[in-house]
Order: C-alpha cells, then sequence, then structure tokens
C-alpha cells in the first residue's frame, strides 16, 4: 500500500503541469514545494515566454490562457546584436510573439490550477531524501517546517526540483540516468529588474539579446523590457574552466555599457541561477521514477528558455505515468515511452542546438562582426535555426550569401560542416531506442558527432 499514485518533487513549471495533467486524469498527486506558498513562482528568469507555448498547452490538457496580471507586456520580436554593437539581425515570425511577464505571478496561478484539479499541494517541505526499496526507487524523506521528519511512498517519484535534480543526484550507481550534469554543460547568469523612471523604452515589445565572445563566453546579454519603463536586464555565460561569475562581467561591462545604466533605477530584484543547457538527459526515466523540466536538462541550449519545454516534459511524463499506472506497472519498461515522446516534440531539437552551441563557443567576436556585416547569417536563418534546430546553409539564396562572404572560408567551411552535424545527431535522434535494451548502444553513436561539434 503507497501513499499517493505520485509524489513530485517540485512545484515549477514542471512540476506543475505534471502534477496538472496526472490530476485531471484522477490520479491521486502529492506536490511538495521547499518555497512557501505564497513565494513559489518567485524564480531568477528572464521572465519571457513564446506564446505559442502556451497555446500547444492549451491544445494538450486545455490549459487557460494567461490571465492578463500576469503578462508585463507582449513580445513581438527580438533584435539580436554582433559585439561591435553596429549591426543586429531582427528576429520577427509566430514563435517570437509571446510575453514579458511576472514569474512570481505565474507560479502561483499554475499551483492554484493543481490545486483546483484535485493534487495536494505541500508547501515549505524540502524533500530531503530519495528512498529506495530493494533497490528501487519507493518514496521520499520530507521535513516540514516545524514537524518531524518523515516518510512518503508513491508508486512514482518524479524530481521535477530544477537545475538541482536532487532526486537525480540520489539515485543508485545501477541506475541508466545520469546524476551528474558536466559544469560545461550548465550557464550560470545574473540578472536585475528595474523600473527606469528617467529612462523610456522605445520599443518595449522587441526584446534584445547581444553576443560578445569576450565577456559573456558562451552565452550572452539580454535586455527584455517589461514595458516603457520596467526592464529584465542579465547575462549568463557557460561554466567552462576559467569562466568568470556572471555578477563580476554585470558589474563591469554592463553597468558600464547600457545608457539607461546611468538614469535613475528601482531595484526589484536582484540575483542569480543556473540552467543546463545541453540535450535531454538520455533516458529521464528509470523504475518508478522520472525527470521534468531542468532536472531532465529540457532546457533550449542556445537560448536557455526551459519553461515552455518544462511543461511540455510535464505533459508527455503526465500522460506515460498515467497510462503506466492504468496498467498497474510502472517499470522502466512501462515508463519509457516518456523518453521518444518528449524526444521527438522537442529533444530532437534540443540535441541539434546542442552541436551548435558548441561550434558558437569557438567563434570570435571578429567572425561574429564579420558575418552579421556581410548578411552571411540572416535573422530568418537563425528564427528557422532556432525554431528547427536545422541550419540551412548552401543552396539557392543562402549560397549566393555565401559567396559574398568568400573573405572567410574557413568559417564559412566550418558553419557547413556544423549544419552537417546538426542533421547527423537529428538522425540519431529519430532512432531513439524503443526499450531500455538499446540504450547504451544508442549512447555510444552520439559521442563521435559531440566530440567533432567541439572540434568544429
Ligand atoms: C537566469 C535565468 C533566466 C532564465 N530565463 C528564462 C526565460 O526568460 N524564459 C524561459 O522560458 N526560461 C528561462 N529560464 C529557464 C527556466 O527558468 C527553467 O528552465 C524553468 O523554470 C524550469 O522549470 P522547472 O520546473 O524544471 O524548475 P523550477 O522552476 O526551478 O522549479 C523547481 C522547484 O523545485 C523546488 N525545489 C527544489 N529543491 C527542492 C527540494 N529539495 N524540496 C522541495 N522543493 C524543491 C523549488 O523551490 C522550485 O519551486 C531561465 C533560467 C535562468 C537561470
Amino acid at each position: 500500500m503507497v501513499d499517493y499514485d505520485v509524489i513530485i518533487a517540485g512545484a515549477g513549471t514542471g512540476g506543475a503541469i505534471t502534477a496538472l495533467t496526472l490530476a485531471q486524469k484522477g490520479h491521486s498527486v502529492l506536490v511538495l514545494d521547499r518555497k512557501a506558498r505564497d513565494t513559489i513562482g518567485l524564480k531568477t528568469c528572464g521572465d519571457a515566454l513564446g506564446a505559442h507555448h502556451i497555446r500547444e498547452l492549451k491544445e494538450m490538457i486545455g490549459l487557460p490562457d494567461l490571465p492578463k496580471d500576469i503578462v508585463e507586456h507582449p513580445v513581438a520580436g527580438m533584435d539580436l546584436y554582433a559585439p561591435n554593437g553596429k549591426h543586429k539581425l531582427t528576429m520577427e515570425g509566430e514563435t517570437t510573439r509571446g510575453y514579458s511577464f511576472n514569474r512570481h505571478k505565474m507560479g502561483q496561478w499554475l499551483v492554484s490550477l493543481v490545486e483546483k484539479a484535485g493534487a495536494e499541494v505541500s508547501a515549505s517541505t524540502r524533500v530531503k531524501k530519495l528512498l529506495l526499496d530493494d533497490g528501487k526507487v519507493s518514496g521520499v524523506r520530507i521535513s516540514k517546517e516545524g514537524e518531524a521528519e518523515k516518510d512518503l511512498t508513491a508508486r512514482i517519484i518524479v524530481d521535477a526540483t530544477g537545475a538541482t535534480g536532487m532526486l537525480r543526484r540520489q539515485l543508485p550507481d545501477s541506475s541508466p540516468i545520469e546524476k551528474t550534469i558536466a559544469k560545461e554543460d550548465q550557464m550560470v547568469a545574473w540578472r536585475d529588474i528595474y523600473e527606469t523612471p528617467e529612462f523610456e523604452f522605445e520599443t518595449p515589445d522587441i526584446l534584445e539579446i547581444h553576443w560578445n565572445q569576450e565577456q559573456t563566453l558562451g552565452g550572452y546579454t539580454w535586455v527584455f523590457p517589461a514595458g516603457p519603463h520596467r526592464v529584465n536586464i542579465g547575462l549568463g555565460v557557460m561554466m567552462i574552466p576559467g569562466y568568470t561569475h556572471p555578477r563580476t562581467i554585470f558589474d563591469r561591462f554592463v553597468k558600464t555599457n547600457w545608457e539607461f545604466m546611468n538614469t535613475k533605477l528601482v531595484t526589484y530584484d536582484s540575483s542569480g541561477g543556473i540552467a543546463p543547457i545541453r540535450r535531454p538527459i538520455d533516458t529521464m526515466v528509470d523504475d518508478n521514477f522520472m525527470l521534468v523540466g531542468d532536472s531532465a536538462c529540457q532546457v533550449n541550449p542556445i537560448h536557455g528558455g526551459g519553461i515552455g519545454s518544462s511543461m511540455l516534459g510535464g505533459v508527455h511524463a503526465g500522460n506515460v505515468a498515467s497510462e503506466a499506472l492504468e496498467q498497474n506497472d510502472t517499470s522502466i519498461e512501462s515508463l519509457w515511452d516518456y523518453n521518444p515522446r518528449y524526444m521527438e516534440s522537442y529533444g530532437i531539437k534540443q540535441a541539434s542546438l546542442d552541436v551548435f552551441r558548441w561550434f558558437l563557443l569557438n567563434v570570435t567576436n571578429d567572425e561574429i562582426n564579420f558575418a552579421f556585416q556581410k548578411g552571411i547569417v540572416k535573422g530568418i536563418d537563425l528564427l528557422s535555426v532556432s525554431i528547427t534546430g536545422k541550419m540551412e546553409i548552401g543552396t539557392g539564396e543562402k549560397f549566393k550569401r555565401l559567396v559574398a562572404g568568400v573573405g572567410n572560408i574557413p568559417l564559412l567551411r566550418r558553419v557547413n560542416k556544423v549544419s552537417g552535424l546538426m542533421e547527423d545527431i537529428k538522425d540519431v535522434y529519430r532512432d531513439y531506442p524503443d526499450s531500455p535494451e538499446g540504450l547504451e548502444r544508442w549512447k555510444a553513436r552520439l559521442t563521435p558527432i559531440y566530440d567533432a561539434a567541439k572540434k568544429a
């Protein structure tokens, strides 16, 4: 006899949507979060989300429209700036439309939907330990403010604890799930939110991304207005050996290079955070166990957005968990289908963008300036890369652009090579194994492609 069908550790975007999906199907669900009930949703974030994510969730699980008070300002598109600040690419299209929104209110809204659907939410409750029975996951040890520690059991435990993946890290060595995430596969970020009473953002519906390999290696600076007098500004860097702490870069580079920084600023928040920026974890399930959101590395490796994909992961995880519970079989084999469903809907694109990330790490400021100046890369290309994970360079109009950029043939060759590797990785993902037996053989096919991307 177990206490719940499913216990979900973490009431963030991934955990909340997993809970909502399961509760709507009538399962008994307990969601645990260490934050107090009224602080769930408070998180260091760029606070930007594509509207298409909400539309998809509406179709999949009937998620209501975002309440108006959550949206700070609509977003129409994004300007991507070259390191020299002179050249920019504008990305505008269906998938760049969205919102600058209030993260805290979003979290509160999601948890209230979860509660209304019938799941139990226990806030101010820290999940401390993953419990095993005969080597298989069986429950969690929790500690709630003012109460003695206690053990709870469930048919399925979901780790939705975000970038810490604190239950994932406690899995036994025999688990096929990777327990740790390499530092180089993580982005560390710092960001401030300001009211700017003396400065007006002229186009608050356009988000800005500033690329600069010397300041923000493997990452970027974002300037996301949330209205004419409000902004979320921050930067992220890849955690490669010798990286500089983003707060230091913020003080040294951001504070001295943006005009509005010299005007009166009312600071709403100033904090740091970490996000995994790699392909999804190769298997996100084990016996009686699932990963969702950042703990499953369901984040876009290029722009670091993970709210939409964590919610998508939550729907797939919730659906598969429900099917497994109905079949009375929560073994790894029974939960396996979560992997291919997620890989097909988003993981394949993440894997391909992960290849692109390694290539970008080795591109210099001069090369980026050159590519922007010569029009080798256009907004539409980057938009298409970020939507589809496919980089089409080499034919028709694009080929002419390549020829126009003939001054830097080595760069063009490298771009061509990486676009081939991006296709190679997608082919491997199309062959994702349909049972756990094929996992190790499949993983072995990834390594040479990523190794080649690191050298491209
Ligand atoms: C600086 C920064 C900027 C970002 N900007 C954007 C953006 O603009 N747009 C976007 O789409 N994505 C953005 N992301 C990524 C996005 O925030 C995450 O991918 C997304 O929140 C993942 O959701 P999650 O549910 O997996 O984790 P989280 O939202 O982090 O939720 C995890 C929850 O688990 C709880 N928890 C953790 N440990 C325990 C424990 N031991 N016991 C109980 N509860 C626990 C936490 O309190 C938290 O509520 C950004 C990330 C960072 C770091």
